[in-house]
């Protein structure tokens, strides 16, 4: 269980974010949600964990903002005293193919889903290093590993999720601390809703397991990355995908 354990979660308003936040604060960790834009949805986030007798804290930051993100994770140590986990779950894409797409729907990308986790680790590492432990998780794709027509950005920054997450194993390993990649398939969020019905038949049709997965799916995966259980996992990239890649 992770009773004692403060946990951060980027993107936590909705999907993938929302459901570890829900499954780690049922846990017992005390819960920082943050989000960017949708402050009604986090708060709602807030609000079914303490339905459930969780603990949770609403916290706006846009982790593509370097300045931002040191305040932010400047002003949860302060506020409630230490950093156990860290998962990097914010994420946007930005579709389209490579010939036809601009320079700022590159850049965008990159910097929420790539810069974003470098910055969050930049500075709670530093409070894991103390702490001489810690859990980061951080969320890629099966197309950071696959690559996908039309999404030129969005898979650069799922792949160097996975670089990122293995060079900072690394780093932190000798203090106890582990990071890890979940490199989820195509799971039921607002991100895959715009999919036409055509594309998400196709999609279904590369699953093994036959249909999109759920983010309670994914949570389970991140709950077990962030728990004692995993001490002994680290640098791994670990695919709830349904099979599509294997
Ligand atoms: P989603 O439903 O679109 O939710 C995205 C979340 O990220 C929202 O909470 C959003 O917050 C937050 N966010 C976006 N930009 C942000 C920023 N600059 N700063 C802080 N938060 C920001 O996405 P999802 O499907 O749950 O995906 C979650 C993660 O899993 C992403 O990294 C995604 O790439 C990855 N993933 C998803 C799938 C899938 O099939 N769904 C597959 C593979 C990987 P606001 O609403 O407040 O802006």
């Amino acid at each position: 269980m992770l009773s004692g354990k403060t946990a951060v979660v980027t993107g936590a308003s909705r999907g993938i974010g929302r459901a570890i936040a829900v499954k780690l604060a049922s846990m017992g960790a005390f819960v920082v949600i943050n989000y960017n834009g949708s402050e009604e949805r986090a708060m709602e986030v807030k609000r079914e964990i303490e339905a459930g007798g969780g603990a949770a804290a609403v916290c706006q930051c846009d982790v593509s903002d370097y300045g931002k993100c040191e305040s932010f994770i400047q002003n949860v140590i302060r506020e409630y005293g230490r950093i156990d986990i860290l998962v990097n779950n914010a994420g946007v894409t930005r579709d389209g193919l490579l010939m036809k797409m601009s320079e700022e729907a590159f850049d965008q990308v990159i910097a929420t889903n790539l810069k974003g986790a470098f910055n969050t680790i930049r500075f709670v590492s530093r409070q894991m290093l103390k702490q001489k432990s810690g859990r980061i998780i951080n969320l890629s794709s099966v197309v950071g590993v696959t690559g996908n027509a039309g999404q030129a950005n969005y898979a650069a920054s799922k792949a160097g999720i996975i670089g990122l997450t293995k060079a900072a194993a690394r780093e932190l390993a000798s203090r106890g601390i582990t990071v890890n990649a979940i490199a989820p398939g195509f799971i039921e969020t607002d991100m895959t809703s715009v999919l036409p019905e055509k594309a998400r038949e196709a999609s279904v049709a590369q699953i093994p397991l036959g249909s999109f997965g759920k983010p309670e799916q994914v949570a389970a995966a991140a709950a077990f990355l962030a728990s004692e259980d995993a001490g002994y996992i680290t640098g791994q990239v670990l695919h709830v995908d349904g099979g599509m890649v294997m």
